[in-house]
């Protein structure tokens, strides 16, 4: 362990007890477990390069008995027995639980993915929000009673799907866990948890808190591991329901080949290419100061990224101005500095495929106008970075980079911002800046993605659904619709006569 390591010190006594206890174990029908094969991998704090702890490095045998206590635990009364209100209380429960350890979960999280502690710890905030969010579910998960004949009654029931199996990635790991577990907990599943390889942390210390405030063993189980090893035996499964998903295209479309095997249920949400359009009317202040948030946040590495900026050529130079001075606030640095507004990417591969696109943008002819340059010593810190004079067909403006970088395109009428806004394979999130209430709303229809906003940009609040068009996934996740996915819809007649 890296003793000399500033972001090793600065933890508090519980992350720093949690981390001083060997290898990461799996969390299997609520005991803490090595892999079978014994195997462990490495896991990095990627603001030092340096190891912060080994975790057990799950297979198809561990996943397999994660599975069989998954199922086993659907069935007990201990968890197919509780009332509605009961798991409300226990949704209650866990996130009280997430608040009480706040602190911890939010430093092991920017020890292990390299987000600034200030937006872990609103992060952990709102995980918490996620659960209250969906304790208010389980009371209010209706049937309906249908028209039929005089001596039939017919109704629908919404049951549980089952086990669920749930691959998470690395860049925001506790929310999108929150995002999966709270609503298949509301409904009546058990889970197995698969999170990234590159952030095994918050995920394995969270499944200790679930048990602390109450969760039935067996019910939500945490198999740490690769996705080629454990990530592929659980989509591979035959006793696994669902799998819901959130990570690259390229995987997603694995899965979904994957999964058909058994027919599984399958949500995914993938990645993104976000039009974020400003017209001559907006507020250009704040309009500046949230696209850079946009792309900035997180460094980038968030799949709603303001990526592709389309800008109307009145104010096209002024609103560069304004976007480049609005970005150089989010400095690289320590991630455990509270001042820090942007950390590290997440791993050296992020990192060499970001600073990849750097020299792709600059090859096909598009102009630096902020940044483009990494933070030279140890980290994968790179300089927030903005393209100007790119068009729509460079490779900048077509692929998800992840990484803190916007490619700013000139448009002149509504009718092109919006064409050149949906010529993307994604569909996950869109923006339109504009004082005219009639455009905003017209754009914001004809945007083809999962999620649109006017004059804001970042907003996901657990009351709406979230999800994508076209190749940014299928099915949503949040508000009521999670409800909807993480349930079987059953009807049943019954004879009168
Ligand atoms: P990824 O490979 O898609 O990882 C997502 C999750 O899927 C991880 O838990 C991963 O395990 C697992 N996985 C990988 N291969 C699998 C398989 N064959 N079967 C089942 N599970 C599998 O993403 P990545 O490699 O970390 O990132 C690559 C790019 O994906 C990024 O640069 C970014 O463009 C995009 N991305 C998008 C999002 C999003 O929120 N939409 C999130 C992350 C990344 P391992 O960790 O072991 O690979
Ligand atoms: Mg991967």
């Amino acid at each position: 362990m890296a003793d000399g390591n500033p972001n090793i010190t600065a933890l508090g006594d519980a992350a720093r007890s949690f981390l001083a206890g060997g290898a990461k174990q799996l969390l299997i029908d609520g005991k803490l477990l090595p892999a079978r094969s014994g195997h462990t991998f490495e896991v990095i704090n990627p603001a030092t390069e340096e190891k912060i702890a080994a975790a057990a490095s799950g297979d198809a045998a561990d996943v397999d008995a994660a599975v069989k206590a998954a199922r086993r635990a659907l069935e007990q009364k201990s968890w197919r027995g509780m009332t509605p209100h009961e798991r409300t209380r226990l949704l209650l429960n866990i996130a009280d639980t997430v608040e009480k350890h706040l602190e911890e979960l939010a430093q092991l999280e920017t020890l292990n993915n390299g987000c600034p502690i200030s937006f872990a710890r609103a992060q952990i905030a709102d995980v918490a929000q996620t659960f209250r969010y969906y304790a208010g579910w389980p009371t209010k998960i209706y049937g309906e009673t249908n028209p039929s004949g005089p001596d039939t009654l017919n109704y629908t029931l919404r049951e549980p799907v089952g086990v669920c199996g749930q691959i998470i990635p690395w860049n925001g790991p506790l929310s999108s866990a929150s995002w999966k577990i709270a609503p298949a907990l509301a409904c009546g599943n058990t889970v197995v948890l698969k999170p990234a390889e590159q952030t095994p942390l918050t995920a394995i210390r969270f499944g200790q808190l679930l048990l602390e405030a109450g969760v039935p063993p067996g019910v939500v189980n945490v198999v740490t591991g690769f996705g080629e090893t454990a990530g592929a035996a659980l989509v591979a499964h035959g006793d696994v329901d669902k799998i819901a998903f959130t990570g690259s295209t390229e995987v997603g479309k694995k899965i979904v080949a994957a999964a058909a095997g058994t027919v599984k249920r399958v949500t995914l949400e993938l990645g993104g290419k976000s039009p974020n359009i400003i017209f001559g009317d907006a507020d250009l202040g704040r309009a500046a100061n949230s696209s850079a948030a946009g792309f900035c946040f997180l460094a980038g590495q968030i799949c709603v990224a303001s990526s592709r900026v389309f800008v109307h050529s009145s104010i096209y130079d002024a609103f560069i101005e304004n976007l480049t001075a609005a970005a150089t606030a989010f400095v690289p640095g320590d991630p455990m500095d509270a001042g820090t507004m942007m950390g590290p990417l997440v791993s050296r591969e992020q990192y060499e495929r970001v600073t990849n696109y750097f020299k792709l943008g600059k090859a096909d002819g598009a102009k630096v106008a902020l940044g483009a340059n990494v933070r030279p010593g140890k980290g994968y810190f790179v300089q927030p970075t903005v393209f100007s004079n790119v068009s729509n067909d460079m490779r900048i403006a077509k692929e998800e980079i992840f990484g803190p970088v916007a490619s700013v395109i000139r448009f002149d009428t509504e009718e092109e911002a919006i064409r050149l806004g949906n010529q993307t394979d994604y569909g996950l999130a869109a923006a339109v800046w504009t004082r005219d209430i009639s455009r905003g709303h017209r754009v914001a229809h004809a945007l083809r993605a999962g999620t649109v906003w006017i004059n804001t940009y970042l907003q996901i609040d657990a009351i709406s659904p979230f999800g994508g068009f076209k190749q940014s996934g299928y099915g949503r996740e949040l508000g009521r619709a999670s409800i909807e996915s993480y349930t079987e819809l059953k009807s049943v007649y019954a004879h009168l006569g």
